[in-house]
């Protein structure tokens, strides 16, 4: 979070943070308050480095996102991994179908994968609008990326149709 934020301090709740104690994903951080982070100035290293899309976006002139997909309005925290992948952190199961939020992101699930990180689960976002279930598998050794496959093709590997 920065100044830039304004009243929004939804990362503070739905990221997961690396800090001691660690705060797990979709639980509000000891320090959030009302006015924002109560440690700003010494808040942790993994709160100094990240900025959500939208912010990050306000940085480019002329190519800021609409004030409405600012997180604690849309309900959606859009993150980007090393991989390209965009990660659509939701509030709740259907924040991601609001407009202009849901218009954004199948124009994105056309380019790259889209992971819609939901409270039911985590989901692989089509660009018609559709969704395929995805299962965690693990994290990544070398890139600590979190890995994941479709639900579909992991049954088919348990039933054995893929070898
Ligand atoms: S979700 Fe984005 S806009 Fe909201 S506090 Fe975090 S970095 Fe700022
Ligand atoms: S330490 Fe501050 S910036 Fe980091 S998650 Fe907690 S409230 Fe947010």
């Amino acid at each position: 979070m920065s100044g830039a934020c304004g009243s929004c301090t939804l990362c503070c709740t739905l990221m997961k943070v690396t800090m001691e104690p660690p705060k797990p994903a979709r639980q509000s951080c000891q320090y959030c308050t009302n006015g924002g982070c109560s440690i700003y100035e010494a808040r942790p290293d993994a709160c100094v480095g990240f900025k959500c899309l939208w912010l990050a976006s306000q940085e480019i002139p002329g190519h800021g996102l609409s004030s409405l997909m600012r997180p604690d309005r849309s309900g959606v925290v859009m993150d980007l991994n090393e991989a390209g992948t965009i990660i659509a952190h939701c509030r709740l199961p259907g924040s991601w179908k609001r407009e202009p939020m849901l218009a954004w992101l199948l124009r994105y699930a056309a380019r790259t994968n889209v992971i819609l990180d939901t409270p039911l689960g985590s989901e692989l976002l089509k660009p018609n609008a559709q969704t395929d279930p995805l299962e965690r598998v693990g994290i990544d050794p070398i890139s600590n990326l979190r890995l994941y496959v479709r639900r579909s093709d992991l049954a088919k590997f348990q039933d054995g149709a893929v070898s």
